[in-house]
């Protein structure tokens, strides 16, 4: 059996790890690149050397985030016709996500375009269209967890919960290798933080040799959720009082619905006061229906709400916004108001035109709810390094505040990662600490040593293990 890392190895997107085993090459998510837009769509133009889609027979996603799943449709373009196995809801998500990922690749070649043309080079294609994601659409395997499948002799796939977005998995694999011998790998996929609001806490899958962890987060420890509540109410007494905007960019999928539920929370506890909240963006729109659909996938107080009759993702004064004018058309309404938009890096989106119509306004409030990569507009912001910060082509002047709150990250932190780890590792003897900056993956591997496993290794890309 062998294992090469493809994607997320010392960086900590494009998660795509490949497995060969019992003369079957599955890969295990097939991910974008994500960060700092020119730089990302270089990495994204073309798959790694080491595959060739024809020849991959499965592919096994962890869950819907376009830096674990946003390959598919470039690899089914290349050929690969292969089963993709996942949970139902990250189907479901996929089949949103991946569509948006093409109208977002489009406008962003718009933009490349141009300028190539007028440098006289050749305009770039997208890495894929939407009959790539039909066709795709077409391979999807939908899976349940707990449920044991032998998807090839020798190879057992089974799913556990993650607790990090609707849908999300953690990937056991149970390989038996032609000389009798047998591999149990456990892929963490991305963690939730364990008691995140609305799903299920992740498990702890029992007896794996071979482990392969995220490690986003292994360098802090998160506030607790207590504190998101009260500092959201103090931002909003704040906007209230000042008659201005708290602008919150944030991923559609995941981070929004955990927003929804914390103000409605606020506001049926009478915290707040109900202010409009604008969700500002068509996808966030659609994967809310997909999370309000799947309630088995909620935990004990998100089922309590329901129950008692309250709609956890829905409240007073709350809409969506569908289209560009609607959108453009908030900049001139005063406050207060909070708009929830994406993109959650701030790299592209709604959420930039709102941040430029309102980050010169010393009483207006940026706040930064999830991991901002290095290079992105939203790490420039958390940074806030220089007075001035470029939008859009133009430098706008930088005067609103930006507050960060950690604790809605949907990412486990270095405790809740340890947590797990130590949750699972009876056998674990060889650990691979991925998904992560290099100084992270690094800590991570640490980590993992100090707790007992004997091989913990942070992998370079293109680096392969192999395993008798
Ligand atoms: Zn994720």
């Amino acid at each position: 059996m062998k294992i090469t890392f493809l994607g997320a190895a010392r960086t900590t997107t494009g998660s795509m790890h490949l497995v060969e085993a019992c003369g079957k090459r599955i890969l295990l998510d097939c991910g974008l690149y994500q960060g700092h837009r020119k730089e990302a769509f270089e990495k994204n133009r073309r798959l790694p050397v080491e595959i060739d889609a024809r020849k991959i027979d499965y592919a096994i996603l962890s869950h819907a985030h376009i830096d674990h799943s946003g390959n598919l449709p470039q690899l089914v373009k290349a050929g690969f016709r292969g089963k993709v196995f996942a949970r139902a809801q990250t189907c479901e998500l996929c089949d949103i996500m991946l569509r948006d990922s093409c109208y977002l690749q489009r406008r962003d070649l718009e933009y490349v375009n141009k300028k190539r043309r007028r440098e006289g080079k050749k305009p770039f294609e997208p890495l894929y269209e939407e009959s790539d994601v039909d066709a795709l659409m077409q391979l999807f395997v939908p899976t349940h967890l707990h449920e044991p499948r032998e998807i090839a002799p020798g190879l057992t796939l089974e799913f556990f919960n993650a607790g990090h977005i609707l849908g999300s998995a953690l990937v056991q694999l149970d390989i038996r290798s032609d000389r009798g011998r047998s591999h149990r790998l456990l892929f963490s996929g991305d963690l939730g933080q364990p008691n995140q609001p609305i799903l299920k806490h992740y498990e702890y899958p029992q007896g794996a040799d071979i482990a392969i962890i995220e490690s986003t987060y292994s360098d802090r420890l998160h506030p607790s959720a207590e504190d998101v509540e009260g500092r959201l109410k103090g931002y909003i007494d704040d906007i209230v009082q000042q008659r201005s905007k708290l602008i919150i960019p944030a991923f559609s999928v995941g981070r929004t619905q955990q927003i929804l539920y914390y103000l409605n929370r606020l506001l049926a506890a009478g915290r707040i006061r109900q202010v409009p909240v604008y969700i500002d963006s068509p996808l966030s729109q659609k994967a809310t229906k997909i999370y309000e659909k799947h309630t088995g996938c909620y935990n004990d107080e998100a089922m309590r709400l329901l129950n008692s009759g309250v709609n956890p993702l829905t409240f007073p004064g709350m809409q969506f916004v569908e289209t560009p004018q609607q959108s453009m058309a908030l900049n001139d309404l005063r406050g207060p108001m909070v708009i929830v938009a994406a993109s959650g890096m701030c790299e592209g989106g709604r959420v930039v035109h709102h941040l430029k119509a309102s980050v010169g306004d010393p009483r207006n409030i940026v706040l930064i709810v999830g991991f901002q990569a290095e290079g992105t507009l939203g790490r420039r912001l958390v940074e806030h390094k220089d007075d001035t910060v470029k939008m859009l082509g133009d430098e706008v002047k930088l005067e609103a505040r930006v507050h960060t709150i950690n604790a809605l990250s949907a990412h486990a932190d270095k405790a809740g990662l340890m947590d797990w780890y130590d949750g699972v590792k009876g056998r674990v003897k060889h650990a691979f600490a991925v998904h992560g900056e290099p100084d992270r993956v690094k800590m991570m591997a640490d980590l993992l040593s100090e707790h007992g496993c004997a091989r913990a290794v942070a992998p370079v890309e293109g680096q392969s293990f192999t395993f008798d």
